[in-house]
């Protein structure tokens, strides 16, 4: 195959085989644009030198040869050298991997042709002491601070711009010697030596450790490789007419158009970036030269045109003559994504499909959290895991129980515990933000608060909270309960004290008070279309009238899970205790009859809420166990005398309820077929509830159901309710229980819909608990690659993905019309919202914060 493709050979969609660098290369020689003349070589070689340490030599030669013809000069030539840069250039740019070696060929006596050819000695030897420090850097590994510590030592507080020609020469002399005493050889003079150590050090830093970590976290495949491009070098460091520079053709902060980025005079390379001199706006190249300057406008307004996207570039001037070095489509914020799609729309040069494909529900994530004003100057307390962003400011309580308190009274607060579990929920619910000291991004922590969109930071491991105290510390610092502290979900960190927060524009816009600023406006263009163009129906999990309301104004066609456990909570906690204390049937039937109406009044809510749209309700899900009080503290009580009678037939049925596994034990419909009347009850109050809402369309949904015959007995006892009461609903189940989904046909027979439970579905299929694992071996796993994102978080297409697929495909062979959710996590997840759409079903159901972005996301997945 052909290892080594000329810039003009080219063009922007060869990035798998050229790099991003090479391909946008070559893509601006044939626009025409000044680029200094050039050859990648591909990383199909890389593959081949990674494989048997081979170099395509020949190619590389020819190429070269004809490089010197363009250019008229030969690499490295004593009277008049060719110099090139060796840069590197993979498909994704990757930190850690090496990047560029200027002015390559030079050496002792090409160093005198080029004084002489320039006509300038102090540039000809700042070049070459630039040459020996890159290449000792990246392709010898000598540690860079010793060349920066020599050039400060001879600088002694002169800028580089009054160093002279003789300071530059005895620099090379210098760096020589460090070259010499690193690494046991001399720099070496041989210019093609020089060009083929670089090459194989780009090759080389492909697997360099750090670059090897950075692919695996972002999925990036190991076996890409990079290319290196060769380019003949421009130079910008010949005096003050020349110059290197960074633009975009955009704010890439705001999108707006104007003139962005930086200039500096007599330089060249990083020097912008490095920070070595003040660089000048670019708008003040106009002054220093106007005719590059026109130049430069009218070939960044020719690349937005051609790549129709904001573009960032880099570029040199030489002695008056400009030169393009470098363009991608440049990084921009979440907020600028939007205005950008929607401004390149308003210009004719996208359409709105294409607009649509620009953003990222992610983004859209981002823009609906609120943020710390930027400059806020309060110094972090700690840090933890950014596990749901936004910021929140409040008092610091440390019980569920206070959180809820202080609400009530109006005050702003933050829950903090080492860990949440269940019973903290109405804590999280009435605190501004939730910070733990355990756990990490997939603990109940961090789930719990990015299904309600809460702010969260856990895993903070300098704190040790101490709940009884009411207090906090982190070292020395003391944190009373009541005492402010800010945190801030998307980075993790904490402060104390009040940190100025803004609210997100976006929201108030979802919640129907659209203010008029550009944001909003792109935000609105880009999810009506979303919305025309998606085949999936969005749902949302709400249990509450208060989120089924909201998730209506979020957009979501319906409910498709109300969890009904959260129901039995709090204060009803006493009739769930009843119900599992009953040794008669009349008892049982008391506690029942007692916890009915309430539960019909918690459906009829939401049937108002939701006026006609479905709402799906989960018969009972958790172990009964859950719902009794905790294990030590009636231990305690009844070991010490202060135990009443019912404390001591507490603690015996929490005795006799426990389990070993409880998620593998007795819960959803297991529990339903052994505590008689208790799914009846539930079924008769959603029935009743339906009855008295006008239009109400209710959807009963059984849990863990494994087998056909489970769900076929208690459908028959729902049915029969149905009918006396008289109202009608589907009865659907949820596929959750691998066995569940190998078996779709057969329960398609008795379910009119399935709806994936894939949180559990995943737990069951990979075979860990989600609530352990993730301090227990996570870290470890996405360390080493095994995945690159929590399968909890985003769906295994793999595996889970193909259990899900085996049971859409005999589930709707079975029963053609039967209708297809998700209801896991996962249904407001970016990448498992377009896995969703790809298999076919009908709808994904998430939390009411997430719905926008499953609907953005089902419109991106539609095109
Ligand atoms: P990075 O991937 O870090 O951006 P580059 O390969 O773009 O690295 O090189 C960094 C800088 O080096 C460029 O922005 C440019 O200023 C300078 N450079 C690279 N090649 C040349 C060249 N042939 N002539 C002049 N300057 C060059
Ligand atoms: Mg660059
Ligand atoms: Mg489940």
């Amino acid at each position: 195959p052909k290892l080594v493709y000329d810039f003009t050979e080219g063009n922007k969609d060869l990035k798998d085989l050229l790099g991003g660098k090479g391909a946008n290369l070559a893509e601006m020689t044939n626009l025409g644009l000044p680029v200094p003349p050039g050859f990648t070589i591909t990383s199909e070689a890389c593959r081949a030198y990674m494989d048997d340490g081979s170099v395509p030599a020949e190619e590389i030669g020819t190429h070269l040869e004809k490089l010197e013809a363009a250019m008229g000069k030969k690499l490295g030539d004593p009277d008049d050298p060719l110099l090139v840069s060796v840069r590197s250039g993979a498909k994704f740019s990757m930190p850690g991997m090496m990047e560029t070696v200027l002015n390559i060929g030079l050496n002792d006596r090409s160093v005198q042709g080029l004084v002489r050819q320039a006509g300038d000695e102090r540039f000809a030897w700042d070049s070459y002491r630039r040459l020996i420090q890159m290449f000792g850097k990246t392709v010898m590994d000598i540690d860079g601070d010793l060349f920066e510590q020599a050039i400060d030592e001879l600088k002694d507080g002169r800028t580089d711009l009054d160093l002279t020609a003789a300071d530059f020469r005895s620099l090379v002399g210098t760096y020589k010697e460090i070259v010499r005493r690193e690494k046991g050889r001399d720099f070496p003079e041989d210019p093609k030596e020089q060009m083929e150590l670089a090459i194989k050090a780009v090759f080389d830093s492909w697997n360099a450790p750090r670059a090897i970590l950075y692919r695996r976290q972002e999925r990036i495949p190991s076996d890409l490789g990079t290319a290196v491009n060769v380019v003949a070098m421009v130079f910008g460091n010949l005096g003050m007419d020349s110059g290197t520079g960074v633009a975009f053709t955009r704010d890439p902060a705001t999108g707006h158009q104007g003139v962005y980025g930086d200039y500096l005079q007599n330089a060249q390379g990083e020097d912008v970036v490095a920070g070595i001199r003040n660089t000048v706006p670019l708008q003040d190249l106009q002054e220093i030269d106007p005719h590059s300057y026109a130049e430069l406008m009218e070939i960044m307004a020719k690349l937005e045109g051609h790549y129709r996207d904001l573009c960032d570039i880099e570029f040199t001037i030489e002695r008056g003559k400009l030169w393009m070095l470098q363009t991608r489509v440049g990084k921009r914020t979440a907020g600028a994504a939007f205005c950008i799609a929607t401004q390149l729309v308003e210009e004719g040069l996208i359409d709105l499909d294409e607009a649509v494909r620009r953003v990222t529900g992610d983004q859209l994530a981002q823009l609906m959290f609120p943020r710390f004003a930027d400059d806020h100057g309060n110094t972090v307390l700690t840090r933890g895991m950014n596990a749901s962003p936004g910021a929140a400011v409040g008092r610091a309580v440390f019980s569920s129980a206070r959180a809820a308190e202080l609400a009530a009274q109006g005050q702003d607060v933050i829950l903090v515990r080492r860990e949440t579990t269940p019973d903290d929920l109405a804590g999280m619910i009435a605190a501004r933000g939730v910070l733990t000291s355990r756990g990490g991004k997939t603990s109940h922590a961090a789930v719990v608060a990015r299904g309600m969109g809460k702010t969260c930071v856990c895993g903070a491991e300098e704190i040790e909270v101490d709940a009884k105290a009411g207090r906090f510390t982190v070292g020395d610092v003391v944190v009373e309960e009541g005492d402010v502290i800010s945190i801030d979900g998307g980075t993790g960190c904490v402060y104390l004290g009040e940190v100025p927060v803004v609210a997100s524009p976006v929201v108030e816009y979802f919640e129907g008070n659209p203010s008029g600023d550009e944001l909003v406006r792109a935000v609105d263009t880009i999810m009506r279309h979303a919305d025309g163009r998606r085949r999936l129906d969005v749902r949302a999990n709400a249990d509450t009238p208060d989120d089924a309301a909201r998730a209506r104004r979020f957009g979501a066609s319906g409910i498709g899970l109300c969890r009904t456990e959260h129901m039995f909570l709090g204060d009803r906690r006493v009739l769930i205790e009843d119900l599992i204390l009953a040794e008669t049937a009349e008892e049982r039937q008391a506690a029942l009859d007692a916890l009915e109406p309430l539960q019909k009044a918690d459906f009829a809510g939401l049937f108002a809420a939701m006026n006609g749209l479905p709402v799906t309700i989960r018969l009972i899900d958790p172990p009964l166990h859950e719902f009794l009080p905790d294990i030590i503290d009636l231990s305690v009580k009844v070991a010490t005398g202060k135990g009443t009678k019912k404390d001591r037939r507490l603690l015996e049925a929490v005795q006799r309820l426990h389990e070993q596994n409880p998620m593998l034990g007795l819960r959803g419909v297991r529990l339903g077929l052994v505590v008689p009347g208790l799914f009846a009850m539930q079924v008769r109050a959603i029935a009743e509830a339906a009855k008295a809402a006008e239009g109400a369309r209710p959807e009963i949904m059984i849990p863990l159901v494994g087998a056909v015959q489970e769900l076929e007995s208690v459908r028959e006892e729902a049915r029969q309710i149905l009918a006396e009461v008289g109202v009608e609903a589907l009865i659907g189940t949820m596929i959750e229980v691998p066995r569940a989904a190998l078996t779709a046909g057969q329960i398609a027979e008795a379910a009119e819909f399935f709806s994936f439970g894939t949180n559990d579905l995943t737990q069951m299929t990979w075979g860990f608990s989600r609530d352990d694992v993730e301090s227990a071996f996570f870290g470890t796993y996405l360390d080493k690659g095994i995945f690159g994102v929590s399968p909890f978080e985003s769906l295994d297409r793999d595996g889970v993905g193909r259990l899900m697929k085996v049971a859409v495909v005999e589930g709707r062979k079975a029963r053609p019309g039967l209708k297809l959710g998700i209801c896991g996590e996962h249904g407001g997840d970016p990448a498992s919202v377009r896995f969703c759409h790809e298999i076919g079903l009908d709808y994904v159901s998430c939390s009411p914060f997430r719905v926008p972005v499953a609907r953005l996301e089902a419109g991106r997945a539609a095109l």
